[in-house]
């Protein structure tokens, strides 16, 4: 295992800049995911540290050393890529134990080091077995222990589950996260899917148009978002403007029992609700619609009545259509660079 550095890396195709000047440090065994739109540069930034691309400027370190110009293959990391291609007439064992044939590692030593990966992602009794005999899943476990079977620093993953249906996904997305904790490789780990992101990830680089807008652990993502973009891309969020006042804030609800801010406050849906928290003032429930594990309202305050505030209550918690309830919040994020 091994940390990264990548020191003011840009990147730029003919005229159009893909990365500007990313800063970013991973730990060595952090499972770090980059997430972002399609376009923002995340497989830019990926292939700027497997080597498959030289950044226009800045640098790479890996394990303390300049990578930077630094071949795929003198690196001490694999890429694994989506559309990862199994060999289809060779067997598991051949498939996971390929690129160790490829660095001279003998067969005996070759086919031990297979079945402990086979056996790692639970398919040690297939090692005979050809790909087109396992399921997506499997074939997608399977390349991962041949990503893993040459002991690699750092792992890295574009969007490597994108083509997995959703069950399946998520059951994955949990393999993965054990797995990388067993081996303690440093994962590198690409997707647009911000509920894989905080259910793998140590640490979020939220992206965006080549630049890094957060990174942080995926609470802190996801209730104390540093930008709008942030906020927004990791779910859905209700604002309300704010200002100092007293000992609290003023908002178009009334006065807010929070912390003294200018800016944006931000309240995700799930910590709208009945009772904890600060009173958000009277509202009227307009719409609620069942969501299986939630409803989601929409409550219209009765000191603004031209805003909605949209809440995911319990189930079977939540007022009738037309009713009057009082509102709270919890978990308040305030975004000064969005002040009104
Ligand atoms: P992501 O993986 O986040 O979807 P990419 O890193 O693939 O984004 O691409 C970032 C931006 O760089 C996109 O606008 C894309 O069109 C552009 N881009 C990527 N590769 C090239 C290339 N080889 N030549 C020109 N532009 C490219
Ligand atoms: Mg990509």
């Amino acid at each position: 295992t091994a940390d990264v550095h990548i020191k003011a890396v840009e990147h730029r195709f003919k005229a159009f800049t893909a990365l500007h000047r990313v800063d970013l440090q991973i730990g060595a065994g952090e499972f770090i995911v980059l997430l972002g739109p399609s376009g923002c540069g995340k497989t830019t930034l990926l292939s700027i540290i497997g080597g498959f691309l030289t950044p226009s400027e800045g640098q790479v370190l890996i394990g303390g050393r300049d990578m930077t110009h630094v071949a795929p293959k003198d690196r001490p990391t694999t890429t694994m890529f989506q559309d990862y291609a199994l060999f289809p007439h060779m067997s598991l064992r051949d498939n996971v134990g390929f690129g160790l044939r490829m660095r001279g590692v003998g067969r005996a030593a070759r086919n031990a080091k297979a079945l402990e990966m086979l056996e790692m992602v639970g398919l040690a009794d297939k090692a005979g077995r050809r790909p087109h005999e396992l399921s997506g899943g499997q074939r997608q476990r399977v390349a991962l222990a041949r990503a893993l079977a040459v002991e690699p620093d750092v792992l890295l993953l574009d969007e490597p589950l994108g083509a997995l249906d959703l069950k399946l996904r998520r059951q994955m997305q949990e393999e993965l996260k054990a797995i990388q904790r067993r081996v303690g490789t440093t994962f590198v780990h690409v997707t647009h899917d911000q509920e894989e992101a905080m259910a793998i990830a140590d640490r979020i680089v939220v992206m965006n148009h080549g630049r890094v807008e957060h990174c942080g652990s995926p609470e802190e993502v996801y209730l104390r978002p540093r930008t709008m973009f942030s906020a927004d891309f990791m779910g859905e969020t209700n604002r309300v403007p704010v200002t100092p006042s007293g000992g609290g804030v003023s908002s178009p609800l009334g006065p807010l029992a929070i912390a003294p801010a200018e800016g944006m406050l931000c309240l995700r849906p799930e910590n709208i609700g009945l009772a904890e928290g600060f009173s958000l003032g009277r509202a009227t429930l307009v719409e609620a619609a069942f969501y299986g594990s939630y409803h989601r309202c929409h409550f219209r305050p009765l000191a603004a009545p031209d805003m909605l505030l949209t809440a995911h209550l319990p189930q079977g918690a939540h007022p009738g259509l037309g009713d009057e309830v009082e509102l709270f919040g919890r978990n308040p994020a305030v975004l000064a660079s969005e002040a009104a």
